[in-house]
């Protein structure tokens, strides 16, 4: 699984010039899940994230740990630019259906949990990423390791996944224009992943995914296999 490998390089190279804490997977000190959609209202709340938040999935190695890149929760008043990159490193899958399934259960893991006092707003469809963070949380001790924590324990309720590294960006310096283009790609590669897997009729001159085609190594060779047919 390396569609998401030249992804995974840009982000590393966006991210290297600029000042990081790191901080190892706890599985002792999540913050907890309360199994649902909290409100948070304007009145109760600390701080306001608004960006960015995507998935990359591969199998090449990745090292467990959060990465917090700009302030922490404790230290963010109002509202502040944000990003939320999960590098997910899954077993090695000969079988292509079998992986793509992963990507897409590893993908419920982004709206399926739902940390005390720490509102997402997100979709299955859609690479924004909105997070309301309350002053009871502040209170109470909340922080990116914490909340990176609790996601990464969530991913790993499924065998299959090895390994993740969370990256939280707060920092007003990072280029968060470039990160939204990254997860706009992140997004066309998981659509065209969509077509190649769900359809069997294909002409590359006419498919409007043909651009990620072209740029992606293997794709063109999935869809090809995926419909039987010999290149
Ligand atoms: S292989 Fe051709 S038809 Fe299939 S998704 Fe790529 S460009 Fe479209």
């Amino acid at each position: 699984m390396e569609f998401f490998d030249s992804l995974i390089r840009d982000v590393s190279l966006l991210t290297e010039p600029l000042v990081k804490k790191e901080y190892a997977f706890s599985d002792s000190e999540l913050w907890q899940d309360v199994g649902y959609s909290q409100v948070i209202l304007q009145r109760d709340t600390a701080s306001e994230l608004d960006g960015t938040g995507f998935n990359l999935v591969t199998s090449s190695p990745v090292e467990d740990g959060i990465v917090v890149i700009g302030d922490d929760l404790q230290h963010i008043e109002g509202k502040r630019k944000f990003a939320r990159i999960s590098l997910v490193q899954i077993e090695s899958e000969e079988d292509e259906q079998k992986a793509y399934n992963l990507i897409r259960k590893i993908e419920y893991v982004k709206y399926h949990h739902f940390p005390d006092g720490y509102m997402i707003r997100t979709s299955s469809r859609s690479h924004k990423e909105a997070v309301r963070v309350s002053k009871t949380a502040v209170k109470n001790g909340i922080s990116f390791q914490k909340i990176g924590s609790l996601l990464i324990n969530k991913y790993k309720e499924n065998p299959a996944v090895k390994a993740v590294k969370v990256i939280f960006i707060t920092d007003p310096a990072a280029d968060h224009a470039e990160l939204e283009n990254m997860a706009q790609k992140n997004n066309r590669i998981t659509e065209t992943l969509n077509h190649i897997m769900n359809s069997v009729t294909f002409d590359c001159d006419t498919c409007n995914l043909k651009p990620i085609c072209d740029e992606v190594e293997g794709m063109k060779e999935l869809h090809f296999k995926n419909a039987g047919m010999n290149r």
